[in-house]
């Protein structure tokens, strides 16, 4: 098998970014900030990812692990309280279920004080078995970012085994299997311009063979084309078939 198993992967990153104090599960953040998204939210960007994409933004965080600082769930609720002033939650810039005992927390806490939290996740540890969804709290918006069409375009993205896309695809097949619907409780977004126009129609006819409801609710990612992302996409000689500038200062 070419490429890394990120589900091996996900456990030495877990041990990397994430400590017990107290009985309580803290996990490594390198900021936590205001952002436009989703008309406003308050973003947690956590650090260290199971996946290694080569168009990741946050890649300078989200492929190491020594970086940031730790926070509890309390911690990490009252800092996205304090920073405000949105009621829209969401933790990004690395992988939010690799610790999923804190995210967990984290997130009951914020909907329990009213936010709308958005669990933002590349879908492998739930497409592996590794997160039951009926333990994703009631009310979390559930969003899996899938990162490629098919499987051979997913390794060469992530460098990860082509197999491995299945867990993405197996997430979605997961949410539908426990009652979730698409478009009110989760939806699959799609990064685009990473493979050619037709393999993205081979994995429309695969969603819409999950739920209809999959392909009217899908969100298109596109890839913007910082400094640091062109570099990275560069350094892993990545063709890509479409991307944005991105906006001028
Ligand atoms: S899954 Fe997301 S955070 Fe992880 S490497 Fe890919 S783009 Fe970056």
């Amino acid at each position: 098998m070419q490429g890394y198993d990120p589900v091996a992967l996900s456990e030495k990153v877990e041990e990397r970014v994430s400590r017990y104090r107290r009985g309580v599960l803290e996990r490594r953040y390198w900021r936590i900030r205001s952002t436009r998204h989703y008309g406003g939210n308050v973003a947690g960007d956590v650090v260290g990812c199971n996946l290694r994409c080569a168009f990741c933004w946050a890649w300078k965080f989200s492929h190491y692990t020594d970086k940031g600082f730790y926070l509890s769930p309390l911690q990490a609720a009252e800092e996205i309280v304090r920073v405000g002033p949105y009621r829209i939650a969401r933790l990004t810039g690395g992988e939010p279920t690799i610790a999923w005992e804190h995210t967990r927390v984290l997130a009951e806490l914020l909907v329990k004080q009213g936010y709308l939290f958005v669990l933002e996740t590349n879908g492998v540890l739930l497409g592996a078995g590794r997160i039951d969804p009926k333990e994703i709290p009631r009310k979390v918006f559930i969003r899996v970012s899938i990162k490629a069409p098919t499987p051979e375009a997913f390794h060469k993205v992530t460098g990860a085994s082509s197999d491995a896309w299945y867990y993405q695809i197996r997430a979605l097949e997961r949410l539908v299997e426990a009652g979730l619907k698409p478009g009110m409780d989760f939806r699959a977004s799609i990064v685009l311009g990473v493979a050619p126009k037709r393999e993205y129609a081979e994995l429309f006819e695969k969603l819409a063979s999950i739920h209809p409801d999959l392909i009217t609710t899908i969100e298109p990612e596109e890839i913007i084309l910082y400094p640091h992302v062109e570099e990275l996409v560069k350094r892993r000689g990545l063709k890509l078939y479409h991307y944005r500038e991105p906006p001028r200062a």
